[in-house]
């Protein structure tokens, strides 16, 4: 007798967490800001306290807009959420078998004979009826709804963490090199984030490096650019 093994399930990488992305997203955004701060700052020939405070309001700024711009967005995904499913509600109420029919009609279109389709409704429906509506024509799972403080929480913080790396930057080098203290162990470190971000996506991790890195590169020479020609005007 032959043997069918059972295939365990192979882990979908696409699968994985929303807030782990958004955390990866928020610490590039931290250290790409902070440092073009830093460095804007300093190009525009600051002392060291300055480009240290600068630095410093940079993370605390960026930390509080994280979290209410995720905060806001978040929200707004959790109220259409949320009025889905009182919706739903109201239909599986005011016209069960209209719905019931709608729900066979889902697993049909998926390839099932219209038969089978309406004994898996049937089923599916006697052991939980929102669930499977739910999960099946709005793609919702109760157990994964949007996050609204979950989400602003990862995002401040990671913001906040990562932040410190081109502070730390400044405060370990000497005065003379903060410019290329700050832009060297920042896009090393954008470098890391990368490809770690490209691990979490399974995309080619030296491609996912190099983009973050050429754009965190952009990033701090035009603020730097800029930084220069006003304080030169300034000055
Ligand atoms: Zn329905």
């Amino acid at each position: 007798m032959n043997r069918v093994p059972i295939r365990q399930p192979e882990s979908h990488r696409s699968r994985r967490s929303a807030w782990l992305r958004a955390a990866v997203l928020g610490s590039d955004d931290a250290i790409v800001s902070t440092a073009s701060l830093m460095i804007g700052v300093a190009a525009a020939s600051a002392s060291k306290p300055a480009i240290l405070i600068a630095g410093v309001a940079g993370l605390v700024a960026g930390s509080m807009s994280m979290a209410v711009g995720e905060y806001v967005s978040v929200s707004a995904q959790r109220d259409s959420e949320q009025a889905d499913i009182e919706l739903e509600q109201r239909e599986l109420a005011g016209e069960p078998q209209a719905e019931l029919n709608e729900l066979a009609m889902i697993y049909v279109k998926r390839g099932l004979e219209k038969e089978l389709a309406m004994k898996v409704a049937q089923q599916l429906s006697a052991r939980d009826r929102l669930g499977s509506h739910l999960r099946d024509e709005l793609r919702l799972e109760i157990g994964s709804l949007a996050r609204p403080l979950q989400a602003a929480w990862i995002s401040a913080t990671s913001f906040a963490s990562f932040a410190t790396v081109p502070i730390a930057a400044l405060l370990i080098a000497p005065p003379s090199l903060a410019i290329p203290a700050v832009s060297v162990l920042s896009l090393a470190s954008l470098a890391a984030l990368g490809a770690f971000g490209g691990h979490l996506c399974g995309a080619p991790l030296g491609r996912a490096a190099l983009r973050v890195t050429i754009g965190g590169s952009l990033a701090m020479a035009v603020t730097a650019v800029i930084g220069r020609l006003l304080g030169v005007s300034v000055s």
